[in-house]
């Protein structure tokens, strides 16, 4: 098996859950004793955060950049990194290391098509649904996205102030569905959980259309690698 690096931390909340999705995909596909072979860089969220609201993405690349060489130095043959929105400087880890990196809304696009999809609504923090990094790359998958209109700021709220803490509310729950609702009457047929801590407030039982989670998906796209 190969050995993949995965950057995470942000949040930990989130990592946890790749962690074990990764090793229970490689459970249930070589069965046995077998795991997968992870190293993880866990990063401190707290400054991350911060970086993130001054808009600092330079300094942030500096850090993804630093922990995907200290990943490669320690014999990773390929990088993850655990959020959907830090791959807004995904080119800088791209740039680092000549390791493969696998971007988490790739799989996510192929899964959505795959299914046969082409209109989506997207979930995740403000700067996934304002910045152009995320949805420019879904789009040039062939995919066309919306997002939600209203609520943004509650929404991203939502996710740094509880799902990162691990707080998990009906009333929030009951915000992430209306926006869900008003994606479906806009014309969205699915909807990308595409922040990795929402998977843990919402799924298909909740959502009148189905959802798709980056998070089942990066880790399913890493079990992959690591059998490939
Ligand atoms: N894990 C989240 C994401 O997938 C948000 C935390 C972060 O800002 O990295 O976007």
């Amino acid at each position: 098996m190969k050995t993949i690096g995965l950057i995470g931390g942000m949040s930990w909340e989130s990592t946890a859950l790749y962690y074990a999705a990764i090793n229970r995909e490689i459970s249930k596909r070589k069965g046995g004793l077998h795991s997968a072979p992870i190293l993880l860089h866990s990063v401190d969220f707290a400054p991350i955060a911060e970086q993130q609201s001054s808009h600092d993405w330079d300094g942030l690349g500096n850090a993804m950049a630093e922990s995907a060489k200290r990943l490669e130095a320690a014999g990773a043959e390929a990088i993850f990194l655990a959020t959907n929105t830090m791959h807004n400087v995904a080119h800088r880890i791209e740039a680092a290391t000549d390791l493969p990196f696998i971007h988490i809304a790739d799989p996510t696009a192929d899964a959505l098509l795959a299914d046969g999809y082409d209109k989506v609504g997207l979930l995740g923090t403000a700067f996934t649904m304002e910045m152009p990094f995320y949805i420019d790359r879904l789009r040039e998958k062939g995919l066309d996205v919306l997002v939600p209109e209203v609520d943004r700021t509650n929404l991203s709220g939502i996710i740094y102030n509880e799902l990162c803490k691990g707080i998990v509310s009906d009333q929030s729950r009951a915000v992430y569905v209306k926006a869900i609702n008003l994606m479906m009457a806009r014309g969205a047929q699915a909807v990308i959980l595409g922040c990795t801590e929402i998977t843990m407030l919402i799924g298909d039982d909740d959502s009148p259309i189905p959802t798709f989670d980056t998070t089942a998906l990066h880790a399913t796209a890493a079990a992959d690698f690591i059998l490939s």
